[in-house]
């Protein structure tokens, strides 16, 4: 049984497979019922009305009497409103700068932006959805018969997107998706290469996607296949794709690794498949692990605006300067509308899973989630597909799809991912490497070939937050590397990129 701080209400069951009705728990209370492992059982006598109080803050109201011993579940409680914007307070509190954490070091990609790469992939972009087929065509060519020719260059990513016409190209809206295909064809990962397949009559030209001050990043002009400017039909057009590979693959394969400091990582945190442990074990050592990243000068970067919602005004008072607490009540604001506009609110957040996993709603999820962010000042803040130029802890608003969140961090610079999951989920992503954390020990033990970190350890007591979270740690650096393989690689389980259009469709 674990209870997060001296005010809570509640505690959650640790022990896998749960407990039975008759249970004695620490200090003798009974169970009166059988309380699944991860849930949460009333340590006090509720009344109808009472706050149900778990990370020392309301997560639900009882909506009748809930005895001691009881199983207190979505059913038996009414969600809190969220906190309004206006009252947000704006650094009011923010954290002293931890101590710097010096020397530490991973073997990446030096690029000519003075970014780090911690994979050295050809990347080919697309600016529409109708070049895609042949893009993913071109791209199995170029992997069977070309690549082995390179040894060091690690894979052939092709981004490919449903985008590019048939859209309100120039909608308030649109410029999402476009700079998020911008910033994943400059993504560090590349080494400054770009590849572009246009079809032609698009509405996304090239010069739109990647104008040209955005070249500046760049070794070289990009090089750019436009299909429709092909006179002798399919064949013409792969050789044309898989010859700027070919001069590309050759630069790219000339490239070494060498020692980069940790303050070269730009790690992106996520969450997927959360259970009510996950806010106990898993985020609070990532979080440990966010705290290390920043000493040692990394960029590490937070979402999922629909799971920090709730706790908006404790990240307003955590934010470096009240702009930066300005510029995230504007994002989240913006997504407040958004939500509205398609006729739902925050309260959508949950799956079926989180919620068999002891997740009872969206507030007890986001106390949560925001535990991944560690313990330092806020930033900066960037809305949805900006590549994130500041070190230190950064909010970047992204919807909490695992998708499109993952997306938009690879968009914003991202070349590291942690993962946490409770439920278990197999995602991966080509471009980056995932590392996944798991919140309890049963997935570990069902997974173990595709879970890099059990975080669970720490609910059975043993290891510490401080243990796991000095493990992820050392898990990025070696991954960044290279020298460690995520087992998302090494089963090259690597999902779509999805992107996020919040413009209309013409
Ligand atoms: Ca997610």
């Amino acid at each position: 049984m674990i209870r997060v701080h001296e005010q809570d209400n509640v505690a959650v069951v640790v022990t896998r497979g749960g407990l039975p009705a008759g249970s004695r728990l620490e200090g003798g209370l009974m169970l009166a019922e059988p309380i699944p492992e991860a849930h949460k059982v009333a340590l006090t006598d509720l009344v109808a009305g009472d706050a149900i109080v778990r990370y020392g803050v309301p997560i639900g109201y009882a909506n009748r009497r809930i005895p001691p011993g009881s199983w207190v579940h979505e059913g038996l409680m009414t969600a809190p409103a969220a906190p309004p914007l206006s009252d947000c307070p704006l650094a009011t509190a923010p954290p002293d700068a931890l101590p710097p954490l010096e020397g530490f070091t991973f073997n990446g990609y030096r690029n000519p932006d003075g970014s780090a790469g911690t994979k050295n992939i050809l990347g080919i972009s697309t600016t529409v959805q109708c070049v895609a087929a042949t893009v993913d065509y071109a791209a199995r060519r170029i992997k069977a018969d070309m690549l082995p020719r390179y040894p060091n260059v690690d894979d052939v990513v092709a981004i490919t997107h449903p985008y590019g016409c048939g859209v309100a190209i120039d909608a308030p809206g649109a410029a999402v998706p476009i700079r998020t295909l911008r910033n994943l064809s400059l993504h560090p990962n590349f080494g400054g290469e770009l590849l572009l397949v246009s079809l032609g009559c698009e509405k996304l030209q090239p010069a739109r996607m990647i104008p040209a001050d955005a070249l500046t990043v760049l070794d070289e002009e990009p090089a750019l296949a436009v299909m429709q400017e092909a006179r002798q039909g399919f064949g013409e057009i792969v050789d044309t794709i898989t010859g700027l590979a070919e001069r590309k693959l050759e630069k790219l394969n000339r490239r070494q690794r060498v020692p980069c400091p940790a303050s070269d990582l730009v790690v992106g945190l996520q969450c997927g498949g959360s259970d009510a442990l996950s806010g106990v074990t898993a985020n609070p050592a990532v979080g440990f692990a966010a705290d290390l990243l920043v000493r040692a000068g990394a960029t590490v970067i937070f979402s999922e605006v629909t799971e920090v919602r709730d706790a908006a005004h404790l990240l307003t008072s955590r934010a470096a300067t009240p702009e930066v607490a300005r510029d995230f009540v504007r994002e989240v604001a913006w997504y407040d509308e958004y939500l509205r506009a398609g006729g739902a609110d925050r309260a959508a957040n949950p799956t079926p899973g989180n919620k068999q996993g002891g997740l009872a709603n969206v507030v007890e999820k986001a106390m949560g989630s925001i535990a991944k962010a560690g313990s330092t000042a806020l930033m900066a803040v960037t809305g949805p597909g900006e590549r994130v130029r500041q070190k230190g802890l950064v909010f970047a608003a992204t919807p909490a799809s695992d998708f499109i969140c993952g997306t938009l961090q690879l968009a914003a610079g991202m070349n590291m991912h942690i993962f946490t999951t409770g439920r278990g989920t197999p995602y991966g992503l080509a471009m980056a490497p995932v590392i996944k954390v798991a919140s309890n020990s049963g997935l570990a033990a069902r997974w173990p070939d595709l879970i890099d970190v059990d975080a669970g350890r720490i609910a059975t007591g043993a290891a510490t937050v401080e243990e796991v979270g000095w493990e992820i740690f050392g898990t990025v650096l070696e991954a960044a590397s290279g020298c460690k393989k995520t087992w998302a690689d090494h089963w090259g389980l690597h999902n779509d990129l999805v992107l996020f259009n919040p413009g209309p469709v013409t």
